[in-house]
């Protein structure tokens, strides 16, 4: 799976900075520790200390609704106080982008990655988690940066009010079909239950019931797998943890190791969708998967086979070789 990226990545947070309104799950002070927008010339003064380039990167709200003017602000800080060679990445609402002038504007700059904001495909998720609903605007977005040439990622989500695991899968096929070939960033984010937010309250008077960790790991780990055979690249599994969004969880699938162990879930289910019974060879660089959080790659891949963590660990192996792991 490649969570890698080469260039060193510098975020500035600018939480709820475009949005119109709140999505019914979103908290970003509590996902980003930020409370208030940074101005284009604190970002500046940031970017004046950096010795070498950085991808600066501009995430927790919907940067392109801060409409032209502002966008360029903070996209001239950037490219004008970084060293040179750093590039830009932002996260956006799908639909702005239609618009020629933001398009013309953000070509202009170097830009890494556009990541849009597609939890789902699905008009009736959407609407349950007071999103816009079209996603014919969405797919129109899409194609008009991929007519631009501009890098794209996408931003999704697992068990959202209303959503299934199939569905979740479709809009991951609908993607994967309008990029083609060209590999996408894509975050997944299985949803959680954070205060104040108004799914604390959906979840309070039973509308809407969270995914147990168990659900999160079996359905992530299905939805990485359907995304790397697409040609996704996924670049973060889950929030990033911290001690303020522990204590803010209300519900759902929180755990610090949740993106690696929907990593390991994913890896396991291709190796016994390619061969049930094993031997299985896999790259070294995968040995953490089987072998961190209590084995639990190995013990999914015994409880997926219908055997034990002995037996399996006897049919796996690495290369280079890496010796017995158990
Ligand atoms: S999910 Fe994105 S668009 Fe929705 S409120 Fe949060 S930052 Fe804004």
């Amino acid at each position: 799976m490649g969570l890698i990226n080469s260039m060193k990545k510098l975020p500035f947070f600018l939480p709820f900075g475009g949005c119109r309104g709140r999505c019914v799950y979103c908290s970003q002070s509590t996902i980003t520790g930020v409370a208030d927008v940074p101005s284009p010339e604190y970002v500046s003064s940031v970017l004046k200390e950096l010795d070498e380039p950085r991808e600066i990167c501009f995430f927790g709200g919907s940067f392109c609704r801060f409409g032209v003017s502002k966008v360029k602000e903070y996209l001239d800080s950037a490219v004008n106080s970084a060293p040179k060679g750093s590039r830009i990445r932002f996260s956006t609402y799908p639909g702005d982008l239609t618009d020629t002038s933001m398009r013309n504007l953000i070509k202009s700059y170097p830009i890494a990655c556009i990541e849009l904001g597609i939890p789902s495909l699905d008009p009736n998720v959407l609407s349950l988690c007071k999103r816009e609903a079209d996603p014919k605007a969405i797919i129109e977005d899409i194609k008009n940066i991929m007519d631009e040439s501009l890098p794209l990622g996408v931003q999704m989500m697992i068990g959202l009010p209303g959503q299934t695991k199939e569905s979740s899968i479709s809009d991951l096929k609908k993607l994967a079909e309008i990029k083609g070939p060209i590999s996408w960033d894509l975050r997944l984010y299985p949803c959680l239950v954070l205060e104040g937010t108004e799914l604390e309250n959906m979840m309070t008077n039973g509308t809407y019931k969270p995914l147990t960790l168990d659900q999160a790991i079996e359905w992530g780990g299905q939805f990485i797998d359907s995304a790397l055979s697409f040609g996704f690249n996924p670049i973060r599994i889950g929030l990033q943890e911290s001690e303020l969004l522990a204590s803010k969880v209300k519900g759902g699938p929180h755990h610090p190791a949740l993106g690696e162990m929907i990593a390991s879930e994913s890896l396991v289910r291709k190796l016994t969708r390619t061969n049930w019974t094993g031997p299985w060879i896999v790259p070294e660089e995968h040995i953490s998967k089987f072998t961190g959080h209590g084995c639990f790659g190995l013990m999914r891949l015994a409880e997926l086979t219908g055997t034990t963590i002995n037996a399996v660990s006897e049919k796996l192996s690495f290369f280079p070789p890496a010796g017995k792991i158990l």
